[in-house]
């Protein structure tokens, strides 16, 4: 359950499900919401998309050397000229990195193999610490003409979605949507209509496809939309899309995340989960149905409902602070979730100080303050904690904090305890 970041406001609670339009936003905001989003590997991307009959390279994926060499002596005995070793990895920018390597031979695939398993890739998309390469894909390798893009987003200003391709496909395209946005072509989708084939051709064309490779570039376009729709995808992209010497189009790349409120209806998917790629203590949330994203500042969160989250989040931001995390413990918290929450929080060292931050409704603020005693009994909590406290049995609620004897302290209004949360963290720095 990997989030993916937005910023600026939250969809989810502010608009409800009619939304279709970017949300009021304050001047200090810089929270975030997280749109929680299922990713897989290339390999298994690429599986996905060839039984919509999105054209793939042949290739297999190796767990460790021994299948590595399994695949790329197989592929060779079946005529390939080269083959292609490519680190999995949830994030793209492999390439650069020295993720992906060609090899003329079994031996030159095996070196690179053994070269790229077990490798710490940096790319732009990992952040400094990198991801330990534990899979890879080999391969046949592909006679590159041409480099596309091509790709499939939800676009959250008009509630549709926009296919997107680019003739400047290749290792560049953050750049070229960055500095040249016009080189990249949209077709917004029509809900009730679906990915019209006028549109596909529109977009053939306009990646200066020959007449001999549109009616192959239609149907491709159309299998991609396909796969998205079908899988409920929130975004699809292949990058590069190529053309080869001999005409034929494939998909050389392939990203694909799930909208993880529809996992559900897809036990196949979700099942491609792969933990190890994850953020440990995200891994460690999800265990217990909280939804949590870490995030780099000093001061953690403890929340109930996204909303206020966001609002917790953008408060400690404009008090001078900046949050250690996203932490929204239902509406329905357990003591146990949040001893478990406690938990998560304290594992990131870089906490300074704890804003708890509740509005009591389906959850009571004395439940919630005896969780929060037992925790911070329990685990011994030396960092400060912050508390702002309002809703259904609120002084109750605040009797348990004071007669526990620990030392909690007590904002009257959310900005009251943001500047003591940041005061906290500032004294703890
Ligand atoms: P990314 O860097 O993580 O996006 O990984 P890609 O799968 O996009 O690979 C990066 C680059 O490697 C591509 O843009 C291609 O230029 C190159 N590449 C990948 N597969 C092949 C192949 O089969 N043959 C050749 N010649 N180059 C390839
Ligand atoms: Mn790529």
């Amino acid at each position: 359950m990997v989030g993916e970041i937005i910023f600026g406001y939250c969809w989810h609670c502010i608009a409800g499900p009619e939304f279709t339009g970017p949300g009021p936003k304050s001047p200090q905001t810089t929270a975030v919401w997280t749109v929680p989003t299922l990713k897989i590997h290339e390999y298994q991307a690429k599986e996905i998309l060839a039984k919509y009959g999105v054209a793939v390279p042949r290739g297999e994926v190796a767990n460790n050397l021994e299948e590595a060499s399994t695949v790329a002596r197989k592929l060779f005995a079946e005529g390939a000229s080269g083959v292609v070793v490519k680190a999995q990895i949830h994030a793209g920018g492999r390439g650069k990195g020295g993720g992906v390597k060609v090899a003329r031979t079994r031996e030159d695939a095996e070196l690179h193999a053994k070269n790229i398993l077990g490798m710490t890739l940096v790319t732009h998309q990992t952040g400094p610490a990198g991801q330990k390469v534990q899979r890879l894909l080999i391969e046949e390798t592909a006679n590159i003409d041409r480099e596309l893009y091509l790709g499939i987003v939800l676009d959250r200003a008009t509630g549709k979605l926009v296919f997107m391709a680019s003739q400047a496909g290749g290792m560049e395209i953050e750049e070229v949507a960055a500095k040249t946005p016009e080189a990249i072509f949209k077709e917004t989708i029509d809900p009730a209509i679906g990915f019209g084939a006028w549109q596909a051709r529109k977009l053939a064309f306009a990646l200066d496809l020959k007449p001999t490779q549109i009616n192959a570039a239609v149907t491709f376009l159309q299998s991609l939309y396909k796969a998205f729709v079908e899988t409920d995808a929130s975004l699809v992209e292949i990058n590069p899309f190529i053309t080869t010497k001999d005409d034929k189009l494939f998909a050389l790349d392939a990203k694909i995340t799930f909208d993880d409120n529809a996992l559900f209806r897809h036990p196949a998917i979700k099942a491609l989960r792969d933990t190890a790629e994850e953020d440990p203590l995200e891994v460690e949330a999800s265990k217990y149905a909280l939804n949590y994203i870490k995030l780099d500042g000093s001061i953690a969160c403890m929340v109930n409902g996204a909303g206020l989250a966001m609002a917790t989040m953008d408060i400690i931001q404009y008090a001078g602070g900046s949050p250690a995390n996203f932490l929204d413990v239902g509406g329905g918290a357990t003591q146990e979730q949040i001893e478990h929450a406690f938990e998560i929080l304290l594992s990131d060292d870089n906490v300074k100080a704890i804003f708890i931050n509740i509005f009591g409704g389906i959850l009571r603020v004395d439940r919630l303050a005896t969780g929060v005693v037992a925790a911070a009994r329990k685990l011994n909590v030396q960092v400060p904690i912050i508390l702002r406290l309002e809703g259904t049995n609120v002084e109750e609620g605040r009797i348990i904090l004071k007669e526990s004897g620990l030392n909690f302290q007590i904002g009257a209004t959310m900005k009251e305890a943001a500047d003591l949360a940041v005061a906290a963290a500032k004294a703890g720095a």
